[in-house]
């Protein structure tokens, strides 16, 4: 019995699914313990107790995971795209049947909220069907260079693909780089977080079973410093996608450097959503609120710096103040990840009091009542806050709100790109040419209008500045997952 059915037996019976005895790599199509057998306990960030225990990978198991990818490489390039995408639906369909399981993966890794977590499936099952109907798509051209000679370009994958990515999304992020790199005919090696491991050992067995060959979807678990590192460093890896933060994305980029690797890179923001007076204030507030709380305000693209016109400031506040304290930490909101994020984002309380920041709603380190165990915080949500604080710069990645009063147009612009990061923007307003405007004028990879959207899979998504580079989503996807070549036939 696959281990997938296994666990869903088990789920049936008395034993719990949510703790398999030890999560293990999946490389060439099979589960493997670490080849020095070393493993690590997690801890359930719901209740700071012991969770699943996770088989910790060493150089020599990267190298066992990118010989496998090696050798199916070719097959699967040379595997007409119909096939591919056939295998690559039957995925797609897989994760939705196996949806509540999945989520329940995640709920133990993570303790998001149920509806959370199924979203997040949902949205890797649209990872994989939207690119399966894309499969035909890396296409080169003709060029007509003199009548006895033309130019012809293709668009082939580069082998072996290393992804690592982080825990706030597992499954999504996964899914995210993998659909469009098995698309265009790459093999993988991905890498998840060392406290999100099981929904993407989980997604690598459903993929087996979908019929995806041996090797064309490998997982190594482990520490970033040693796996990461090790796949990174790897002569046989010729791209690799990261999602995390600006300091490791760095790091890879100096290797990176080094080896001459193309790299995709996805690292962090803080993002601005500005809001004018003329906006439908109401929807904005709701908006406003969901953008910091999402995920516990653990997601890349939230909107954690809140820039309103000041005419409508103090009345705004109160709005997203009380919509914000209405959110219910351990049934609407999950916890901070690890005790380490849980930490840090109290550690921002402290700078925020010493920075002069006034807490309108939040800011407590104290345990919350019922829900002492576990790593949860309410929202928060600063004033009297200067962009130059610490608390306007840098990413919190946790459910934290900063509110920046601005006079004019040319003063909103002029904060929101004050910032090292480039991820996403907010433009709020029933005036469009300023809408219009302001999106050109902000310096960032996404802009939503009058919406907190959560980019759709059919867009490109991607930073500027130390948000990163290159791009996943969208068919723009697919180029950053093949290397051109240009062939010249004589017709002579
Ligand atoms: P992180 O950078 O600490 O870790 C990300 C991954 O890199 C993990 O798998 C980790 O094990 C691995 N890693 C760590 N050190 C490494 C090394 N030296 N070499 C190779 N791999 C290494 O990030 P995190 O704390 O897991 O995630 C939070 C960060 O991710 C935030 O900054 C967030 O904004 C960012 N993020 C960005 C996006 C995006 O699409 N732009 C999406 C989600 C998260």
């Amino acid at each position: 019995m696959d281990r997938i059915a296994d666990l869903k037996t088990r789920r049936d019976t008395t034993i719990d699914p949510l703790k398999p005895d030890v999560i293990q790599h999946w490389i060439d199509g099979a589960t493997r313990p670490a080849a020095d057998g070393a493993t690590q306990v997690m801890v359930n960030p719901s209740t700071g107790t012991s969770g699943a225990t996770v088989c910790l990978g060493t150089p020599a198991d990267v190298d066992a995971a990118v010989a496998s990818s090696r050798g199916a490489a070719w097959g699967w390039r040379k595997t007409a795209s119909t096939e591919r995408a056939e295998v690559i639906a039957a995925l797609a369909r897989l994760i939705r049947t196996n949806l509540e399981f999945l989520a329940d993966l995640e709920i133990a890794e993570t303790g998001k909220p149920p509806a959370v977590a199924a979203s997040e499936v949902r949205g890797a099952a649209e990872y994989f069907e939207f690119y399966a109907g894309l499969s035909h798509l890396p296409q080169g051209e003709v060029i007509n260079v003199t009548p006895d000679q033309h130019v012809y370009t293709l668009r082939e994958p580069f082998g072996v693909v290393g992804v690592i990515t982080p825990w706030n999304l597992p499954i999504n992020q996964a899914a995210r780089a993998v659909a469009p790199a098995i698309t265009a005919g790459n093999v993988v090696v991905v890498k998840p977080a060392e406290s999100t491991s099981q929904s993407t050992v989980a997604l690598a067995q459903l993929a087996t079973e979908a019929g995806l060959p041996n090797g064309v979807f490998n997982v190594v678990l482990g520490q970033g410093a040693v796996v990461g590192s090790a796949i990174i460093h790897h002569p046989d890896v010729r791209k690799v996608a990261f999602t995390g933060s600006v300091a490791v994305g760095q790091e890879i980029g100096h290797v990176a450097a080094d080896r001459v690797l193309p790299l995709t890179l996805e690292l962090g923001g803080k993002s601005a959503n500005i809001v004018f007076a003329d906006a439908d204030l109401d929807f904005a507030a709701s908006e406003a609120v969901r953008a910091f709380t999402t995920n516990a305000g653990q997601v890349c693209s939230s909107g954690t710096r809140l820039l309103v016109e000041r005419s409508v400031h103090d009345d705004f506040v109160v709005k997203i103040a009380d919509i914000a304290r209405q959110i219910r930490p351990g049934t609407d909101m999950g916890p901070m990840i690890t005790q380490g994020q849980f930490n840090e984002v109290k550690e921002y309380f402290s700078i925020a009091r010493a920075e002069g920041a006034t807490a309108v709603t939040g800011g407590m380190a104290e345990p919350i009542p019922g829900l002492e165990g576990g790593f949860f915080l309410t929202p928060t949500v600063y004033t009297g806050v200067d962009n130059s604080m610490r608390i306007a710069r840098e990413e919190i990645f946790g459910p934290v709100l900063v509110v920046i009063p601005f006079d004019t147009e040319a003063e909103a612009i002029e904060i929101a790109n004050d910032s090292d990061f480039g991820l996403v923007g907010g433009v709020w307003t029933q005036d469009f040419p300023r809408a219009i405007r302001v999106s050109e004028a902000i310096e960032a990879g996404q802009i939503y209008v009058n919406t907190w959207s959560t980019a759709a899979v059919q867009a490109s998504f991607g930073g500027q500045k130390k948000s990163g580079y290159g791009r996943e989503k969208g068919i723009e996807a697919l180029n950053h997952y093949t290397q051109l070549k240009s062939v010249t036939l004589s017709l002579r």
